[in-house]
């Protein structure tokens, strides 16, 4: 017997795919009980998980032994009414949020519960904006100053097209060697983007799953695509996002990083921003060093009012 490390690529229920760290695709299953993170979650083994597997005589065959602890991951509620999460996908490097003026329109308040929500997850966030070569001047300078307010905070913004293949290739280096994440409004791009980033995709992802033609049906598994540039790409049929968190009055502001910063300026440390007097974070929106859209969103999802823009596919 020999045991082996390797990352979690596919999940069909009771059916792992793991590629060893030699690069080595093998069918595991799952022996014993997990516990993973004190959290009770419906799948064990997620994609991306990193595991330590075993194999017998069967060389294509394996077991899962060992979960390696979580960097980080994304889920989605059960159905049922339990508390159980079912977990998405784990150990996200980088998200890649797709943004369109129009067709369709991506509000700030959507991007905002996105930024905060992966801060929440520690998930790096790249924001593109997509379908540059669409856009009339005028909306051109609209988008740019949709773009400063997130370049001023510090976000990775990129204007590209899907389409066209422009900066592409700025995407593509930032992809490199990264499990990513392509979230967006349903019509932002990610399909499109994924097929001039990987016109081949179909045809490895048939290799993929042809190892377990068996235990193929149509299941709403996440999957890691493999790029030839080598990131690898999180595929969650029909879920675009991360499942809803409800944040804390009291940790909300910290996801906000422009507020996080101000805070310990602010005259109470448990300043939430809204009626404090000596609050720094509405002393910089009344001077303009904090975007008001942004401070919008936060008092919005503070209160619970920005249900209207949690969809996410
Ligand atoms: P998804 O739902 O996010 O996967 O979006 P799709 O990739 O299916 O794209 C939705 C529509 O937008 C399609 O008609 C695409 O051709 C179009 N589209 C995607 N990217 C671009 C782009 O960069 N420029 C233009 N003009 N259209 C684009
Ligand atoms: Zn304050």
């Amino acid at each position: 017997m020999k045991a082996v490390e390797g990352t979690v690529y596919k999940s069909t229920g009771s059916w792992y795919t793991v590629k060893t760290d030699t690069g080595t695709l093998i069918s595991c299953r799952i022996k014993g009980k997990f516990r993973t993170d004190q959290i009770s979650s419906t799948n064990p083994v997620a994609v991306g998980d990193r595991v330590t597997i075993s194999i017998d005589e069967n060389p294509e065959e394996g077991v899962i032994h060992h979960i390696h602890d979580r960097k980080n991951y994304i889920v989605r509620k059960s159905v049922n009414l339990s508390k159980q999460i079912h977990i998405l996908a784990a150990n996200i490097d980088i998200a890649f949020l797709l943004i369109t003026l129009n067709n369709p329109v991506t509000y700030p308040a959507f991007i905002d519960r996105f930024l905060a929500t992966a801060k929440a997850f520690g998930i790096e966030v790249v924001l593109l904006f997509n379908k540059e070569d669409s856009y009339t001047s005028q909306e051109l300078t609209e988008l740019r100053q949709l773009k400063a307010v997130y370049v001023d905070i510090g976000y990775h913004c990129e204007e590209i097209s899907a389409l066209k293949g422009t900066n592409v290739d700025q995407v593509q280096t930032l992809m490199a060697s990264k499990v990513c994440m392509l979230s967006g409004h349903s019509g932002v791009g990610k399909s499109t983007l994924v097929n001039t980033l990987a016109p081949m995709l179909n045809i490895k992802t048939k290799a993929i799953s042809d190892q377990h033609q068996q235990g193929q049906h149509t299941t709403t598994h996440a999957e890691l695509h493999e790029l030839d540039f080598g990131a690898k790409i999180i595929d969650t049929p029909g879920i675009r996002g991360f499942g809803m968190i409800a944040f804390s009055s009291q940790e909300l502001g910290d996801y906000f990083v422009e507020f996080f910063d101000r805070k310990s300026q602010c005259k109470f440390n448990d300043c939430l921003h809204i009626d404090e007097p000596k609050c720094a974070v509405k002393l910089a929106v009344a001077s303009g060093d904090i975007a008001t859209s942004r401070y919008k969103s936060y008092t919005q999802i503070l209160a619970g009012e920005d249900q209207q823009y949690r969809t996410y596919f």
